[in-house]
């Protein structure tokens, strides 16, 4: 017979006033009329990291619309959207803190702007269920057993019938959610078809509250995308998007498709140009309706590449932008604890090609000025065999022309890039207007009068080989101490992982789950054979098979499997390429 609520009433005032460990006897499955309550893991004190929770509740009594989670698209829509409702209901339903440390204390990892795979919530046919973190509460080290009766006897349940119980508002809010991820996932599948690598919507908005806020801005000043009529291109959306003016609905959308080829993106200073360039960047993810960037969409694959001196470097071959180095170092393996910003903003982009990528996304604010340019005056003064750089002006078509690799780049400061750019957008107040002919009429009448300086084609770069026991995620007695310090930070055994030039990751729980797809491709893929690609694919696929629990190394059966969110592959190998004890083979032939 399974333990019942009534059960569990009995087993906390059993326990009432005792020392903290007593909760243990609190751990296990509880079962009610229309939910289960399961404490999976029961925290060693008031102060420790909450304890694990989970409740679920039958589809029966969540009357969630199936066709509303049906296939991924829409089951990861509605879990992000559930875990936002669980997030409100728990702001509404729980008291919060009451007595010590983190007593009393209720969280859901629920998401920011972008929509993420994650393992808040997760819905099955026949259930529905919230992965919590509660701090069990205590009056100093005595449990208090009225409080925690309140909270997983009153609290919890109330919280999930008030988040899984849909009425007809919530209903259609949750379909409109899961319609606009499903459009702009539709969209992103169009784009190489369309020889797209973005998709910027007109009446999109960009700009976000502050560097910290990363909420859309709001009020008279700001602009809402326009795209230029000669760039304009329309999409096919499945679900017919609401007009905002009350007029039908449409099932198309129109706005700035950036093609693939070069694509540069020039204007004044303060016109909006890293503003555009970091929503294609965040297009790689849906977002939620809302955010103004819902119909910013970029292929899923893209990667913002930036100089990040002082990072490691382990064995890449950045021979194609930078040649023999001072002491006749050599680059076609280079190696480095404390890179300079050229050197690294080579490794970035040697490493994106390495885990594969259509195109790559510059921006000159955050680049390496000597990576980017050499004019026709420094060529003259510094002879090209004292200069081992290649610049990046020098390789950005042939990243197209031979490896079918695209950038976007801002560039406000330098016009040598006129010759080689394919599409030319100056943003002027915000506005995007095509000026590639016009560009193009420039460079032919003011030549740049430099001279090209690659010495060998671009290959593709060959495979590196992580070396399984160069990552030891053990810190003094525990075998496995991984942990996302912040969204930038992860603590990988006695190891940081700095993650600050990783632009593209967006939530805390991605970094998490970051440290520990890398334990599990050091502990299960990687033999001596794969190589860094073959092993994010591997870890990619174990996450396709069996979701984001996965990754908790310390799992067994169905419990909560911590809070993670999904990165994508290249955060996963860019982390590892920054774990400073790592070591690679080349691979061989
Ligand atoms: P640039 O890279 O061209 O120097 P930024 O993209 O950094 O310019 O934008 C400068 C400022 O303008 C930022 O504070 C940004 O939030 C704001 N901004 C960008 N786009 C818009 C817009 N469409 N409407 C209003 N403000 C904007
Ligand atoms: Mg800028």
């Amino acid at each position: 017979m399974p333990r019942t609520a009534d059960d569990l009433r009995t087993a906390l005032r059993r326990i009432d006033g005792r020392g903290y460990k007593a909760y243990r006897d609190v751990a296990g499955a509880w079962v009610a009329h229309e939910y289960a309550l399961h404490v999976d893991r029961v925290q060693g004190d008031p102060f420790a990291a909450p304890s694990y929770v989970r409740v679920r509740v039958g589809a029966h009594v969540a009357r969630i619309p199936p066709e509303l989670h049906e296939g991924p698209v829409r089951r990861i829509a509605l879990e992000d959207h559930l875990a936002r409702r669980v997030r409100e209901a728990i702001r509404r339903a729980v008291k919060g803190h009451r007595g010590t440390g983190k007593s009393g204390a209720v969280q859901v990892d629920a998401g920011g702007q972008e929509v993420l795979e994650r393992t808040a919530v997760r819905i099955e046919p026949e259930w529905v269920e919230m992965r919590l973190q509660v701090g069990l509460p205590a009056a100093g080290r005595r449990v208090l057993a009225r409080e925690a009766e309140q909270i997983l006897c009153h609290e919890l349940p109330d919280v999930a019938r008030r988040a899984f119980r849909l009425d007809e508002d919530a209903r259609r809010t949750a379909r409109e959610v899961v319609e606009c991820v499903e459009n702009q996932e539709a969209i992103r599948e169009q784009l190489p078809a369309r020889g797209l690598v973005a998709f910027v919507a007109d009446g999109a908005v960009l700009p976000r509250r502050s560097g910290v806020d990363d909420r859309p801005l709001s009020g008279r000043d700001v602009v809402p995308f326009r795209s230029p009529d000669a760039l304009r291109v329309e999409l096919e959306v499945p679900n017919p998007i609401p007009d905002p003016e009350g007029g039908e609905p449409r099932a198309t959308v129109t706005g700035l498709g950036v093609r693939e080829g070069v694509t540069l993106i020039v204007g004044g200073g303060y016109h909006g140009k890293s503003t555009l360039l970091r929503a294609i960047e965040r297009g790689v993810h849906p977002h939620v309706p809302g955010d103004g960037r819902e119909y910013v969409v970029s292929r899923g694959d893209l990667v913002k590449i930036r100089a990040e001196d002082g990072r490691r470097v382990e064995r890449v071959d950045i021979g194609a932008f930078i040649g023999e180095l001072p002491h006749g170092r050599r680059t076609d393996a280079f190696t480095s604890d404390d890179a300079s910003g050229s050197t690294s903003q080579a490794a970035n982009i040697v490493e994106a090609l390495e885990v594969g990528t259509s195109g790559l996304l510059l921006d000159e604010d955050t680049s390496a000025t000597n990576f980017m340019v050499r004019d026709a005056r420094m060529q003259a003064l510094v002879a090209s065999d004292r200069e081992p750089i290649t610049p990046f002006l020098d390789r950005i078509h042939e990243l197209h022309d031979a490896l079918g690799v695209s950038t976007v780049l801002v560039m406000g400061g330098v016009g040598d890039y006129f010759d080689v750019a394919d599409t030319v957008i100056r943003m002027d107040e915000y506005r995007p207007e095509d000026v590639t002919a016009e560009a193009k009429r420039i460079a032919r009448e003011h030549g740049s009068r430099r001279s090209v300086e690659t010495d060998r084609p671009l290959a593709a770069p060959r495979g590196r080989i992580p070396v399984a026991s160069s990552l030891d995620p053990s810190r003094g007695r525990r075998e496995v101490k991984i942990d996302a310090r912040d969204l930038h930070q992860i603590g990988f055994g006695t190891h940081d992982i700095d993650l600050r030039g990783v632009e593209q990751l967006v939530d805390r729980s991605q970094t998490r789950a970051i440290g520990h797809a890398l334990h599990l491709g050091a502990s299960r893929f990687m033999d001596g054979r794969r190589t860094v690609r073959e092993v994010v694919d591997a870890i990619d696929a174990a996450i396709d098979e069996g979701g984001l629990e996965v990754l908790d190394p310390f799992r067994r059966g169905e419990g909560h499997p911590g809070n993670f969110a999904r990165p994508r592959r290249h955060e996963i190998a860019a982390a590892l390429n920054r774990l400073r004890s790592v070591l690679v083979e080349r691979e061989t032939g």
